[in-house]
């Protein structure tokens, strides 16, 4: 007879470091001082920070520990919409880690730096070729920030025509960050709705603009993972009353080397280098937003900027109408050089099959699950694609309930309740990295969790049942977060 010892596996219950101290213990062996004590080390008695006391190995199980509970790309699908939450492939870090970059000073003479000043130029160069744009900086060091620069940017533009434009048209479909970096420039913002197919319509468009708007900021594809069909028409309206186009581009995933902005009518953009360009994101940074913008308003772009001048390069400041630095230094040149490097080991063939692939899955996703959740916009998809709760409402299971057992099934949960203008809305991004069999099971999980829902679905108010801690109360613990774990 054959035993069998079989675990399903170890969940250690992890308390704060503070509760598993002990007095006396320690993390190092010292010898024993051979001086006499002296009168600093009695004034420090019982005093200074309340450090836990634990050993060496106690302290590296807590953290690797904790590091186990985590999710992330490396564990799992993430199919967050909006977020671009794709795999970056291993060699873009281990370029970036390389010493001649990671050790880089950022106070090193220029022509010692010659090496890294060549990523920046060149790098610039190829995203201005995957846009179309004229001219690009690197500084901004997140999607926001690059919005907050170019609407610097529309505003240096328009006060050297001699006049302030105090307003910006604003679809309902932008991404949040979009008006609040227009409010931080003192724009107004002016919503715009969008059309019953989910786009703008330049019927509106031109209802809307006047001479004291400065333009517009388009999230393109937008947030309900559709193409603005109408851009060019738009662009045409907002350049006719002198107001420029900003575009969103931190969706660039759906549309890379398949549509370049700039030839459409785009003015300024933003491009997400840890969305579409390999820099892992989701932790909080460090990130890069570059900033990219036709000719015209090449002289406004943010100083210092790196050029090639003869067979050198260099940061040059010469550049009177600058809006200034964005960033200390250079920006976050780590992510800098993850996008240099994913976009040479892609290839143009590359970038453009991964956008396909990313419009092909969520399409996909879109056709298997179009019958068993609402879809309230049926047509061609980019990169995401939304749904909402409305057929599982008569059984008075969420949203919430549905991404909550989709944890249950192994899946990190998608972006739900955004877009706002999508009730109750569950939007997937699968991106171009999930392999037909994971985005199978995804399936799978859903319609599983949608049959649940018809049989149980009281059951499903109980999910996630298979995790460390069941449903939080999210609002308790924005309100009161109590973090000693009481
Ligand atoms: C993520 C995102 C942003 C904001 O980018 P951050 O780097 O988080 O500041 C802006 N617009 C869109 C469409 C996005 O998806």
């Amino acid at each position: 007879m054959t035993e069998k010892l079989t675990a399903r596996g170890i969940v250690q219950e992890e308390p704060l470091l503070w509760e598993k101290s002990k007095p006396g213990k320690t993390g190092f062996s010292m010898p024993r001082r051979d001086v006499d004590a002296c009168a600093l080390d009695e004034a420090l008695q019982g005093e200074g920070p309340d450090f836990p006391n634990l050993s060496e190995v106690e302290v590296i199980r807590h953290f690797t520990r904790l590091s186990q509970w985590n999710f992330g790309l490396d564990t799992g699908m993430y199919p967050l919409g909006s977020c671009t939450m794709k795999y970056n492939p291993k060699i873009n870090d281990r370029q970036a880690g390389l010493s001649g970059f990671a050790s880089a000073h950022p106070l090193a003479p220029q022509h010692v730096s010659q090496g890294a000043l060549r990523l920046l130029v060149e790098l610039e160069q190829f995203l201005c070729e995957i846009t179309g744009m004229h001219a690009a900086s690197l500084q901004p060091a997140a999607g926001a920030h690059g919005e907050l620069a170019g609407m610097m940017i529309f505003n240096a533009f328009h006060q050297s025509k001699g006049v302030q434009r105090t307003k910006i048209l604003i679809p309902d479909t932008a991404h949040g960050t979009n008006p609040a970096s227009a409010a931080l420039c003192g724009f107004k913002s002016i919503p715009v709705r969008s059309g019953e197919d989910g786009i703008l319509t330049p019927e509106l468009v031109a209802e809307l603009m006047d001479e004291d708007t400065a333009g517009i900021m388009i999230t393109n594809p937008n947030t309900l993972g559709l193409y603005e069909e109408n851009l060019k028409e738009i662009a045409d309206i907002i350049h006719g009353k002198g107001g420029l186009v900003y575009a969103d581009g931190a969706n660039m995933n759906a549309i890379m080397g398949v549509v370049r902005p700039g030839q459409i009518g785009v003015d300024v953009m933003h491009l997400n280098l840890h969305k579409t360009f390999s820099t892992p994101h989701g932790g909080g940074g460090p990130g890069a937003g570059p900033v990219l913008v036709r000719e015209h308003l090449a002289r406004f772009l943010p100083t210092p900027r790196p050029e090639k001048q003869g067979d050198h390069y260099v940061l040059s400041d010469a550049c009177p109408d600058s809006i200034g630095r964005m960033h200390a230094f250079y920006g976050n040149f780590g992510i800098l050089v993850r996008a240099y490097s994913y976009i040479l080991s892609m290839g143009s063939e590359g970038l453009k099959n991964a956008s396909r692939y990313a419009v092909l899955n969520a399409n996909y996703i879109k056709e298997k699950l179009k019958d068993t959740y609402f879809l309230p916009y049926d047509k061609p998809c980019m990169h995401e694609c939304v749904f909402s709760d409305q057929l599982q409402k008569e059984s008075h299971a969420t949203t919430l309930d549905i991404a909550k057992r989709l944890i249950d099934y192994g899946f990190h949960p998608p972006t739900i309740y955004f877009p706002l203008i999508v009730s109750g809305a569950i939007m997937i991004e699968p991106t171009e990295t999930e392999s037909k069999e994971d985005i199978d099971r995804f399936i799978l999980a859903m319609q599983t969790i949608a049959a649940e829902i018809q049989a149980d679905p009281d059951r499903l108010h109980e999910a996630p049942q298979f995790t460390k801690v069941r449903r939080l109360d999210e609002v308790r613990a924005a309100r009161n977060p109590c973090l000693t774990g009481c």
